[in-house]
């Protein structure tokens, strides 16, 4: 899923993500809460409307932004009450506000509104945000039944820190419940890489297999290549779009910075192999230039090319899963990465 934070994939229009071949975008239900506010986006019967996007839009619960960004957060068995990053208004999210802001954006899967955790944490500290989390799930279930007669869909998200006895215990407490669909939260949060990979193995055999299993926050493309071989079905990560603004695009080869003096002059496109728009009309030495000049389109072209990688990956990853054949295509996606080509 691109990230559309502000009710926008940053640089691209609707028609633009959907050329990339993407079925489904992220809103930060946080963000828009905020603003522009669920009164404006009411008026337009929620966010597909607003934003002229007629393919699924997934809003998370609002909980992570709370905990990165608001000002003065209190944590209570209640919710999260906060001061806004942008103005200092006081606000309180509970799991039933989370739920009912994200009937309002109409988002067609909705999050539970989860207790996020610093790294490190200790053992108890995580136990305790296990059970909260698991509280939450279940008050955002009722009232999600209750609002909206299961309309859309609700997914429960598995924590645990980095403990795999907890990550098991908080799968169970979560599966219980009973979900449309299933995340894996609290990962990519300053943890090492092994870690990070080693909760997201003990977590995701856990997981039903006739649901849908999401790794949220995640990664790189190496990781999305192992985490769909231990079964991961979904991804949201903001690296395709916030690279392509920092000047780093995706190729199967590994990623390259545009800045480098080599591609002054280089008439080929960013990865021969891809067939986005970037990549079918512009050179390297263009895609230079208009990036050291700070030209706007240099946004949107970098970032056309890195959506495109990043669905085209699952994309591929998706088919070589239906004929059989991952294994191969694991083997041939590492053996065409050069390490640290940029
Ligand atoms: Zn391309």
């Amino acid at each position: 899923m691109p990230v559309g934070t502000q009710a926008t994939v940053k640089a691209l229009s609707p028609e633009e993500v959907k050329a990339t071949g993407a079925q489904i975008i992220l809103g930060n239900t946080y963000h828009l809460y905020l603003r522009p506010g669920c009164d404006i986006i009411g008026k337009f019967d929620g966010l597909h409307r607003f934003m002229n996007w007629d393919r699924p839009i997934l809003t998370d619960s609002g909980g992570f932004q709370v905990f990165s960004l608001a000002k003065l957060r209190k944590l209570t068995e209640e919710g999260y009450a906060f001061q806004s990053h942008l103005d200092g208004s006081k606000h309180l999210f509970t799991p039933e506000k989370s739920i009912e802001v994200q009937i309002g954006l109409d988002s067609d899967i909705h999050m539970c509104l989860d207790q996020c955790l610093e790294y490190p944490t200790t053992h108890d500290q995580a136990i305790e945000a296990l059970e909260l989390t698991t509280r939450w799930a279940q008050r955002c279930k009722t009232h999600w039944q209750e609002k909206t007669n299961c309309r859309n869909n609700l997914f429960g998200i598995v924590q645990g820190g980095m403990y795999p006895d907890l990550r098991k215990r908080s799968a169970e407490e979560i599966i219980a419940i009973e979900f449309p669909g299933y995340a894996i939260g609290g990962l990519s949060v300053g943890e090492p890489k092994e870690r990070m990979m080693e909760m997201a193995s003990v977590t995701l055999p856990l997981l039903p297999e006739d649901r849908p299993r999401y790794v949220m926050g995640v990664g790189t493309p190496e990781d999305l290549v192992e985490l769909v071989k231990m079964g991961a079905d979904m991804f949201d990560c903001v690296m395709p779009t916030r690279n392509a603004r920092n000047g780093q695009l995706f190729t199967e080869q590994g990623t390259i910075n545009i800045c480098n003096a080599r591609f002054r002059g280089d008439e080929n496109p960013v990865d021969l192999s891809c067939d986005c728009y970037t990549c079918r009309n512009y050179s390297l030495a263009y895609l230079r230039h208009l990036y050291t000049a700070r030209e706007i389109l240099a946004y949107r072209l970098n970032t056309i090319h890195n959506v495109h990688y990043y669905v085209n990956l699952v994309s591929c990853m998706r088919e070589a899963i239906l004929d059989g054949t991952f294994d191969s295509f694991r083997k041939a996606f590492y053996a065409k990465r050069k390490p640290s080509v940029t």
